[in-house]
């Protein structure tokens, strides 16, 4: 299928790795100009290096830590000097930290609203100008299956993505008769570093294996299975490209069945 966004320019945040970089893999592979960006400089320009490669896309690598407000703003100063304006913004970040509400103090709190709400809305204030002026935009929010069914253990993350959420669909409609379409993606339990390290967690708290975690996780999943990075990418290369210009305020998952409701 052609997607239709050949020469569109991306921004995918926190893309060294996990969901992030196979998405900016999927849609350098759709001829989109990427940014990456992720806070270790080294991992980021390798795995700039390895998509040039496998896709021929071009990609600038930029260092920011997005839980730090000064360095989403030089990110968003840096793409504007080099491309002038973005396209397709992807929203993604580290997962806030696991645990109950009781092992969470205020420091976590308000690290974890900058890295998840705040630099989704820092990075959209940044980029929407150009979007409207140029008519054409896409902004894609990486959230999580917790929005639909919050995971115990999850407090940060069950609380700050509901937010991520509350302003998506707000803004979808503010911008809508742009034809910029604002879309949640939802992953269920796929195979990256993330799902480890919560695993490794897990399985301190319970004293039991790894191993019992993941088939624990498994036996949950109507597929049997976790998900791959790519089987996500596919959702955002769709929701990015020009066939989805009628999709506009919508949480999806892509999670082997895990959510039990309805919607
Ligand atoms: P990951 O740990 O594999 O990768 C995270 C990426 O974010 C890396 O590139 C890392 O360098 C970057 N990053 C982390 N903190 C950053 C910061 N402060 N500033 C800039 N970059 C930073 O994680 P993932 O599995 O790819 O998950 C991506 C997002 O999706 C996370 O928010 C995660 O909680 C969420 N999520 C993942 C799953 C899953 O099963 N993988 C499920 C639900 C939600």
């Amino acid at each position: 299928m052609d997607l239709g966004i050949r020469g569109r320019v991306a921004l995918v945040s926190a893309s060294s790795r996990g969901l992030g970089r196979a998405i900016a893999t999927e849609l350098g592979a759709a001829g989109v100009r990427l940014v990456l960006c992720a806070r270790d400089e080294g991992a980021l320009q390798r795995t700039a290096a390895d998509i040039v490669r496998e896709t021929g896309a071009d990609v600038d690598a930029i260092p920011a830590d997005l839980s730090k407000r000064e360095d989403v703003q030089r990110l968003l100063q840096t793409v504007l000097e080099r491309l002038e304006h973005v396209d397709i913004l992807v929203t993604n970040a580290g997962g806030p930290p696991s645990g109950p509400f009781e092992s969470l103090d205020a420091d976590a709190w308000d690290t974890a609203y900058r890295l998840t709400l705040q630099s989704a809305v820092e990075l959209t204030r940044g980029l929407l100008p150009e979007m409207k002026r140029r008519r054409w935009g896409r902004i894609l929010n990486v959230t999580s299956i917790t929005v639909k069914q919050p995971v115990e253990n999850l407090m940060l993350s069950n609380s700050l993505r509901a937010a991520v959420t509350g302003f998506a669909r707000t803004l979808a409609n503010e911008v809508a008769p742009y034809g910029i379409t604002v879309n949640n993606l939802l992953p269920g339990y796929t195979g990256t570093d993330r799902v480890l390290h919560l695993a490794e967690a897990t399985s301190r708290r319970d004293g039991v294996s790894i191993e019992e975690v993941q088939s624990r996780i498994e036996s949950q999943i109507p597929m049997g299975r976790m998900g791959e990075p790519a089987e996500f990418a596919a959702l955002a290369a769709f929701l990015a490209s020009e066939r989805a210009s009628y999709i506009t305020a919508q949480s999806i998952a892509v999670d082997g069945g895990w959510i039990r409701g309805l919607y």
